[in-house]
Formats: structure tokens, sequence, C-alpha cells
């Protein structure tokens, strides 16, 4: 019989590519969306990556201790995956609380959800390396202290230890991946690496001049969505459950990966970008590098795409949307 895995954030960056990972390996594939005014819009990342028809929703909220446990009682999981969050740092200086409701105690209602109902599923946390904030290693590995830096990275603490928490105290199959920067075509706007990608193939196409970004200094481990759901997966599919870091092990400026987007096709940066002090954020993570050496070696994963391919790719599919309205905006 076919493994069933049940998604929170189906309809984010992440959930789409994971939801056509497990389909590929023969999953049956569930997800909760939240119920919006715009259904349609809200799956346009299905329907970019052709998925809309093969996965089946089901209505809840991460906030809403009961709808989970009526999707976990409905699908029955083998594995659950919790990647649903207010998942951009800056909104969370403006949403702090809803926030904390969704990005850390989201995580404990989904895992009541398990542990009452599925206590044999296995789960997966979407933890993240804003928790290394204020970094305190110059590489950062899963013994690296954390210190967040954002409403946001704090949330995702408390979604990473309760998590580990659950495994120890309840014998839970819950294993936490502490993911760098992961991006695609499918990222959302408001991230620099899409507002930039997007940017520039509106400039290509003649339809804008200028670029606005704030701190251009800050460095990030920079990786592909795509390599990134799989360690996901694998992570999974080992005996015992476990943390881990995923990333690429490079680290690059946020002005680099700009002028890497600009020179793609043929543009000269410098004539573009604007720098806007009101972006900076109230408190910045500098820079971001991750040591993934343990999933390299427990779960034999690797990434595959570099940083100039994701670029690439993200600036034609921004440019192909552009050209072609008919395309889904993603
Ligand atoms: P996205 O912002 O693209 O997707 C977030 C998803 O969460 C969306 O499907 C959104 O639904 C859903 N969601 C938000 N709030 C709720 C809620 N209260 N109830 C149910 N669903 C909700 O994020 P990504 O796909 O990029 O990231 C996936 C996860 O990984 C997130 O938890 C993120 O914080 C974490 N992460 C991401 C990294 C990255 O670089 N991408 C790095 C490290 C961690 P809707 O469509 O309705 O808005
Ligand atoms: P984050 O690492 O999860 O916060 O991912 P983002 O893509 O939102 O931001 C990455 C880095 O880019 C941060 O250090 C930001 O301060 C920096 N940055 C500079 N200008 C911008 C901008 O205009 N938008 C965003 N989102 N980030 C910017």
């Amino acid at each position: 019989m076919a493994k069933r895995a049940l998604i929170t954030g189906l309809t984010g960056q992440d959930g789409a590519y994971l939801a056509h990972f497990l389909l590929g390996k023969g999953y049956e594939v569930f997800g909760l969306v939240r119920r919006s005014s715009h259904r349609g819009i809200d799956d346009h990342r299905l329907r970019w990556i052709g998925i809309e028809d093969r996965v089946q929703v089901i209505d809840g909220d991460l906030a809403d201790l009961s709808s989970l446990m009526r999707a976990v009682e409905t699908v029955q999981p083998d594995e659950f995956y919790n990647l649903a969050a207010q998942s951009f740092v800056t909104s969370s200086w403006r949403q702090p609380i809803l926030t904390a409701n969704a990005t850390a105690i989201g995580v404990v209602n989904a895992l009541e959800a398990l542990r009452t109902i599925r206590p044999a599923a296995r789960f997966y946390q979407a933890s993240s390396s804003e928790m290394y904030g204020l970094i305190q290693e110059p590489c950062q590995s899963e013994k690296t202290p954390f210190y967040p830096r954002s409403p946001y990275a704090v949330a995702k603490l408390y979604g990473h230890w309760i998590t580990v928490n659950y495994r120890e105290s309840f014998g839970l199959h819950a294993s936490s991946g502490i993911l760098f920067n992961h991006e695609s075509p499918l990222r959302g706007t408001e991230f620099v690496t899409r507002k930039v990608t997007s940017a520039v193939a509106a400039i290509k196409c003649g339809l804008a001049e200028k670029l606005s970004l704030g701190n251009i200094d800050a460095r990030r481990d920079w990786g592909h969505a795509r390599d990134y759901v799989r360690a996901m997966w694998l992570m999974l599919q080992q005996t015992e459950a476990d943390d881990y870091v995923i990333a690429t092990g490079r680290t690059t400026t946020v002005r680099e990966m700009c002028r890497i987007a600009f020179e793609h096709v043929g543009l000269d940066m410098d004539r573009h970008l604007v720098i806007d002090p009101a972006l900076y954020r109230p408190a910045e993570v500098d820079v971001l590098l991750g040591d993934s050496s343990k999933a390299r070696k427990m779960l034999d994963w690797a990434p595959l795409i570099t940083l100039e391919e994701m670029i690439a790719e993200m600036v034609e599919a921004d440019i192909a949307r552009l050209e072609a309205p008919q395309l889904e905006k993603a």
C-alpha cells in the first residue's frame, strides 16, 4: 500500500516541492490548507509545478488543534511534515503574536495531534538557521548554540526544542531539520533572492528601472529548495529520529547574489540598485554559514544545484512569467 504523507504548508515553496518529490516516490499526499477567500490563488505553486490535481487538500490551520486532530484522524499519515509557519522575518516584528501562534504553538499543536492519534507516524519539523542569529561559531552545526535575533527566530527555537522534547519524552520519531536559506522560482517575492530575480526580470523586459534593497552586506548560505526537500524525506527514513543541519557550506553576500542575477541577463547592477535604509531590520543576522557534514555522512545527502544555477533558473522563470501572462503568477 502507498505510504501516506500529511504536509502542513502545502501551498508554500517547500510544500509544493516536497509534495512533488513524494508523489514521485509513490506516496499519497495530503496537505493542510487554511481557508481563504482566494482559493485558486493560494495553490498557484502547485499549479506551477503541475500537481494541483494530485494532492488532497484538508481544511485546517496550525493554530487550531481541533483541525489538526481531524486531519491526522482522516489521513492516518505514515509521515507528517510540519512546514507551515509565518516564515518571513520582517513580518515577525510587525506580527509577533501571530508568528508565535503559528510558528511556535503550531508545532506543539501538530505534535499533540500526532501523539494522541497516530504516535507511530514519523514527524519532521521545519527548523531554521535563523535560530543561530548572532552567530556563536563561524560555521554553524547541530552543536552550535542558538542566539535568535527576531520574533520569527525565537518562535522557531520553541518549535525546535519542543520537537526534541517530544522525541525524548514520548519516544516520537520526531526530527528537526535546521535548514539554511533555500530558494527557487517558487520562493515568495518578499524574500531577497526572489525580490532580486523578479526585479531583474522586470528591468530586463523594460518594465522597471530600479531595485531597492536594504543591507546588501548580509551573507547567507543559499541552497535550492529542490535539494532541501530531499533531505527532509531522508531524515524520516532513518531508524532513529535526529536533528540535522542542511546547508551548502558556501556563504555569499546579498550584493554578490544580486550581481549574479544582473549579470545573467547582461545588465550592470550599479545602474539599477538603490539602497533604502527603511529596508534595514531592527536586528540583523549578519552572516550564516552551515556545516552539514552530519547530514552528508548519515543521510548521504549533498546539494546538487549551485547558487549560480539557481539564480539563473529564478531569473528565467520570472522572465517567463512576464512574457507569458497565461502562466500562473507565482
Ligand atoms: P512559505 O512562506 O513559502 O510557506 C509557508 C506555508 O505555511 C504556506 O503554505 C502557508 O499557507 C502556511 N501557513 C502559514 N500559517 C499557517 C497557519 N496558521 N496554518 C496553516 N498553514 C499556515 O515557506 P517555505 O516553504 O519557504 O518554508 C517552509 C518552512 O520551512 C517554514 O516553516 C519556514 O519557516 C521554514 N524554513 C524555510 C527556510 C527557507 O529558506 N525557505 C529556511 C529554514 C526554515 P498560505 O499559503 O495559506 O499562506
Ligand atoms: P531571511 O534570512 O530568512 O531573513 O531571508 P531574506 O531573504 O528575507 O533576507 C536575507 C537577507 O537579505 C537579510 O539579511 C536581509 O536583511 C537582507 N536584505 C537586504 N535587502 C533586503 C530586502 O529588500 N528584502 C529582504 N527580504 N531582505 C533583504
